[in-house]
């Protein structure tokens, strides 16, 4: 797989950057918490507030709990999380 970013004018830029709704942060749906996607979304993965809500929805959705716990100590990458986000393109 290839991905190619062109970064030559601020209007590809714009289209190049695409965000990703956090829905683990995100706690009023009428206001969602988006993050662009690539640097900024993997500083966010990794602050204290998002890995706390983490572990907190996880406990809360006995549902998925066993999911969550899998992908936490097996891997965190963003792609790993795919089905939990909403893209915008
Ligand atoms: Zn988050």
């Amino acid at each position: 797989m290839l991905i190619v970013i062109v970064r030559n004018s601020p209007v590809s830029v714009l289209h190049a950057r695409r965000k990703i709704i956090c829905s683990v942060c995100t706690v009023n749906k009428d206001q969602p918490l988006m993050i662009e996607e690539g640097r900024e979304w993997d500083a966010h993965q990794k602050t204290r507030i998002h890995k706390r809500l983490v572990g907190k929805a996880s406990r809360d959705l006995v549902d998925k709990e066993h999911r969550a716990v899998r992908k936490q100590s097996d891997n965190s990458e963003a792609e790993d999380n795919v089905d939990d986000m909403l893209l915008f393109s």
